[in-house]
């Protein structure tokens, strides 16, 4: 075996965790400085009056990335988890509500009664989100893609041959506005966008692989909520010898002879043999990297969306829900306008609601709901959040109220919300970004942070900021992409 490294680890963010955990499987010595009280970085949790709510991601699929982790430590570290029988319903203003379900008699018994114009688009949509996937998918999502091995593969050869028929120089709404007959199926493959907190009218085709992860191979939700995810993965570490620090911010990487070489932080000085940022790369380079410009091509990269978030505590049981439920706007278009261009909310904002109690009850006191309920938002530039959010929580209930027919505001017991601004102030996201930077450019994957610095040796990033993007099971790869780089 190589000779164990000292390794100093910026931030405790999933992918932060995750690399901890396989550098120290390797016989590596990982040290993960996090500047809050708790690890977890955007996977938080809250708990207030009976009430617990996962703060940060809701929707988990890809479990295998979690067991992979989990099979580095001896004694298995168990890491439980269920698949969802339904993955999403899907409400309009008219009235027509869609169920998605697991089971591909009932999905198809359900598009026959909903969409029948697009049983058949559906169904073939799946089977090429399936292709696409299988063919590209290891190369922009487990591969760093500026290494050549990464380019001089047969599969690569493979894919190249067998690309145009996915349209990629389209995007994403292109191929679905051609795709399907009925402008509500459409609606729903583009919200795909959004898991990367991109806009289906930019984002390229490539995202349309985005579906498969979804509705083939399904949504899961772990024992004890998303916060088990970080939870299991300090296990894991503290079994593998991994030291972890909190309340110890970083405040500079040391570069010697253009080599990271340890780490400042507001305590102390370290030495360590290879130094990996999970911090956005906006502050990493900005604060921490003092002598060191950003690439300009960093710098201006558009990022992902945000999100304003309203937990809910409501003193009442909504049968028709369940855990993944989405209010379409009537016009998506202006939607996304509003978010991308006009750096602002529409009037009309599709609202997605969570509620893990419907899984778990113990998440909610009885006859009650958590409701989590996130509305995507810009990036954050100083907007007056103030009066949006007022604004946004207005809108939200009415809507709300109107779709589902009953009251909702006189239940609401207590309330949190998390806007952009706080988003960056807890976890250094710069602007705000739930997903880093986003793809809304035919290039966008090529435009990411690498996972390695060109000019500095030892010097590595992982997380949502940088190759391959945000969102858990992406993050999970950077750390693995890392782990394999070092
Ligand atoms: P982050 O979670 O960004 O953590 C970075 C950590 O670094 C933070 O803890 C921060 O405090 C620390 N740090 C920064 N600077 C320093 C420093 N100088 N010194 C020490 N520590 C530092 N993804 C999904 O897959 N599914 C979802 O349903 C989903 N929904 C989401 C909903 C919300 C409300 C949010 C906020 C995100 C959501 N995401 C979702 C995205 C997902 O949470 C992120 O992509 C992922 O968690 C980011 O992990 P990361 O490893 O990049 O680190």
């Amino acid at each position: 075996m190589a000779k164990a490294k000292k390794i100093g680890i910026i931030g405790s963010g999933v992918a932060g965790l995750a690399i901890a955990v396989r550098l120290a499987a390797k016989g590596h010595r990982p040290v993960v400085f996090e500047k809050e009280e708790t690890l977890g970085g955007k996977m938080g949790q809250l708990s207030r009056e009976g009430y617990r709510f996962d703060t940060g991601p809701s929707l988990f699929t890809r479990p295998c990335l979690m067991n992979e982790l989990t099979s580095l430590v001896e004694e298995n570290e168990a890491f439980t988890y269920q698949k969802m029988d339904v993955s999403c319903q899907y409400f309009w203003e008219d009235g027509t509500a869609f169920t998605a379900y697991e089971n591909k008699d009932a999905l198809r018994k359900e598009l026959n009664r909903v969409f029948p114009e697009d049983e058949k688009n559906f169904m073939e949509r799946l089977q090429q989100a399936k292709e696409l996937y299988d063919l590209v998918g290891n190369i922009f999502i487990e591969k760093p893609l500026n290494k050549w091995k990464t380019w001089l593969t047969k599969d690569v050869a493979k894919a190249l041959a067998r690309l145009p028929k996915f349209k990629l120089g389209s995007t994403m709404h292109e191929v679905n506005q051609a795709g399907f007959v009925n402008p509500k199926m459409r609606q729903i493959f583009d919200r795909f966008a959004t898991y990367n907190g991109s806009n289906p009218f930019e984002a390229p085709a490539l995202l349309n692989m985005i579906p498969h992860l979804e509705l083939n191979l399904g949504t899961y939700y772990p024992d004890g909520g998303l916060r088990s995810i970080p939870q299991t993965l300090v296990r894991l570490g503290k079994k593998l010898g991994v030291e972890y620090r909190t309340a110890e911010a970083v405040t500079e990487i040391q570069v010697e002879d253009r080599k990271a070489v340890g780490i400042t932080t507001s305590r102390d000085s370290y030495s360590f043999d290879a130094v990996v940022s999970n911090a956005d790369v906006h502050p990493t380079y900005r604060y921490l990297l003092k002598d060191t410009t950003m690439p300009k091509r960093i710098e201006k990269q558009e990022r992902s969306s945000s999100g304003i978030i309203f937990y809910w505590g409501v003193s009442k049981v909504f049968p028709q829900l369940s855990l993944h439920n989405i209010f379409f706007s009537e016009c998506y278009e202006k939607e996304f306008r509003a978010l991308f261009k006009n750096a602002t909310m529409a009037n009309d904002p599709t609202v997605y609601l969570n509620i893990s109690s419907k899984v778990d009850p113990s998440d909610a006191p009885e006859g009650s709901e958590n409701w989590f309920i996130l509305i995507n938002a810009p990036a954050n530039r100083d907007q007056n959040w103030d009066a949006l959010i007022a604004e946004v929580r207005k809108n939200v209930i009415c809507k709300l109220e109107r779709m589902l027919g009953e009251p909702v505001a006189e239940f609401i017991e207590f309330e949190e919300v998390l806007d952009p601004r706080t988003i960056e102030r807890k976890t250094s996201s710069y602007q705000g970004s739930l997903y880093g930077t986003s793809s809304n450019h035919r290039s966008a994957a090529f435009r990411r942070h690498t996972n390695d610095h060109n000019r500095i040796g030892n010097l590595y990033f992982c997380g949502g900021s940088v190759h391959p993007g945000g969102g858990i099971p992406l993050c999970l790869n950077s750390a693995k992409i890392v782990s394999n780089l070092i």
